[in-house]
């Protein structure tokens, strides 16, 4: 079967090694006789692959030893209401940072449990820029940022440093480059990007911070009920764990982020010129603020943009739609993506250019 370039927002393309090793655990897992989907998950086996997973995350994203790793579900959604009903205390306010989409539904679900603070928005602009975000309250529970912005296609290279904790939503960008965790006091990531298949969500927190829990929480929205329980308070979501371990093992094979970061740049550099350079195309995206990730663009009008879509297609490069709300063009380019598909993509937006010349020409003649 012929494999298309997948530029999918998520879930997107993992490694075909990845996938043929999940297919292989589907039917017959390290050949116990039994699918990775039906074995108990306080085996010994599984927990070894917990335990190997965390291990993984820690070393790729050197997460320092003070810091807890856990395994959630609920996708990046629930995190935007479970960061606020675990820590917006009452008589304090949160602050947030309104860079899009996803950012705005964090702040929706904040308001519900406390006052919200939103201390700097590129609304104005179509959430096309990263805002300044010099801030330092005091009195704040947290300051809450998304590191990338997987619809508008910007994402923060200086993150804010302030004296209050910070908490980032990193669901399209974690390993994607490297990052200081101790710049966080919490980061949470649906996994469906970087990390494997939906189903899991990653939280990294710090242990201080999480001692500072004070609300009563239902047990299955308290962040130190999944840490005191190593992520198997209830049933953990078993397939996307295991999936996550082995894409994990690839990213390390990679070269780590840091490898993978190199490459990252790259992909990113080729589309970016292209898209600079060829008259039917323009980036949307402020140029200082443009996302590795997802890379949004326009064509000059509604009709090019229908025909390139099109075009597009017929050489199996699927994904490229932008997300309903914005138009356009989106091009996500996450780890797995090679670049050589982005290579195509290029092709495909210098064969199109070209061929919208001959169709001008022809019409001269
Ligand atoms: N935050 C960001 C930055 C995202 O890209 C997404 C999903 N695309 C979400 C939050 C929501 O994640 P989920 O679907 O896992 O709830």
């Amino acid at each position: 079967m012929q494999k298309k370039h997948n530029f999918g927002a998520g879930p997107c393309i993992l490694a075909a090694s990845v996938m043929q090793q999940a297919a292989n655990a589907v039917i017959n897992w390290n050949d116990s006789g039994l699918s990775i989907l039906e074995v108990s998950h306080r085996s010994a086996d599984f927990e070894n692959v917990l335990h190997k997973t965390q291990i993984l995350v820690r070393e790729l994203l050197n997460v320092p030893a003070d810091y807890s790793v856990l395994f959630l579900q609920g996708g990046a959604s629930t995190q935007f209401a479970m960061v606020p009903m675990n820590f917006l205390h009452k008589k304090m306010k949160a602050a947030y940072l309104d860079t899009g989409y996803f950012a705005q539904k964090a702040i929706k679900e904040a308001r519900l449990f406390g006052e919200v603070e939103i201390i700097a928005s590129s609304q104005d602009k179509n959430y096309s820029y990263i805002p300044d975000h010099i801030y330092n309250e005091s009195g704040v529970a947290y300051l809450h940022c998304t590191s990338n912005n997987t619809i508008e296609g910007t994402e923060i290279f200086d993150f804010p440093t302030i004296g209050i904790p910070l908490v980032c939503d990193m669901s399209s960008d974690i390993f994607s480059r490297k990052i200081n965790v101790r710049d966080f006091d919490l980061i949470y990531a649906g996994a469906q990007k970087n990390m494997g298949p939906a189903g899991m969500t990653l939280v990294i927190a710090k242990n201080k911070f999480l001692d500072s829990v004070k609300t009563e929480v239902p047990s299955m929205m308290d962040y130190r009920i999944f840490r005191d329980n190593d992520s198997m308070y209830n049933t953990p979501p078993v397939f996307s764990i295991y999936v996550a371990m082995l894409n994990l093992l690839w990213l390390k094979d990679q070269g780590g982020v840091e490898g993978i970061e190199k490459v990252n740049i790259k992909k990113a550099n080729i589309l970016y010129r292209e898209i600079d350079r060829n008259p039917l195309f323009k980036g949307t995206a402020n140029i200082a603020h443009r996302s590795r990730m997802n890379i949004t663009f326009k064509a000059t009008d509604a009709e090019t943009e229908k025909a390139f879509l099109d075009f597009a297609e017929s050489r199996g490069l699927v994904g490229i739609k932008g997300y309903r709300t914005v138009g356009g063009f989106r091009a996500s380019l996450y780890n797995a993506l090679p670049l050589s598909s982005v290579e195509v993509l290029v092709d495909a937006m210098k064969q199109f250019e070209n061929s919208r010349k001959l169709e001008q020409s022809l019409q001269l003649a």
